[in-house]
């Protein structure tokens, strides 16, 4: 078994906010991340296969293949977009770092030919990450 990472960003905006609870609550819990026209940040992640090296290619998984995965299932749905406003996940799911990997577990499980989902982690800044493996 072997594990090959591909990495990728986007940019995307969002706000703290739980509906269930009152202004003051969300302003509590959430601080400046509850002002609701959202703040930036430039996340990069990180994905993770396992699988076996085909004898003949080399490969674990076909690296272009990945990548386009990637981009189509979840570049190009959170790029440059405001995740609370505009990506369906997030209607009613905080679209904290946490949120975000197993959203994005979700958008990859079972798309990825011959090799297995084994990680993904995102990155919110340098100092902040999360890792999501999957229902253990
Ligand atoms: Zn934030």
């Amino acid at each position: 078994m072997i594990f090959l990472t591909r990495k990728a960003e986007f940019s995307s905006a969002h706000f703290y906010w739980n509906d269930q609870w009152s202004q003051e609550e969300n302003e509590r819990v959430f601080g400046k991340c509850a002002n609701r026209n959202g703040h930036g940040h430039n996340y990069t992640l990180e994905v993770t296969v396992a699988g076996e090296v085909d004898g003949t290619s080399g490969f674990v998984v076909d690296l272009k293949e990945l990548k386009d995965i990637l981009e189509r299932e979840v570049v190009s749905v959170y790029d440059h977009r405001h995740l609370n406003l505009e990506v369906p996940e997030f209607e009613t799911t905080v679209p904290t770092t946490e949120n975000i990997a197993i959203a994005v577990w979700r958008r990859l499980e079972g798309k990825i030919p011959a090799a297995k989902l084994h990680r993904v982690r995102v990155y919110e800044m340098a100092d902040l990450f999360a890792d999501y493996y999957g229902e253990l």
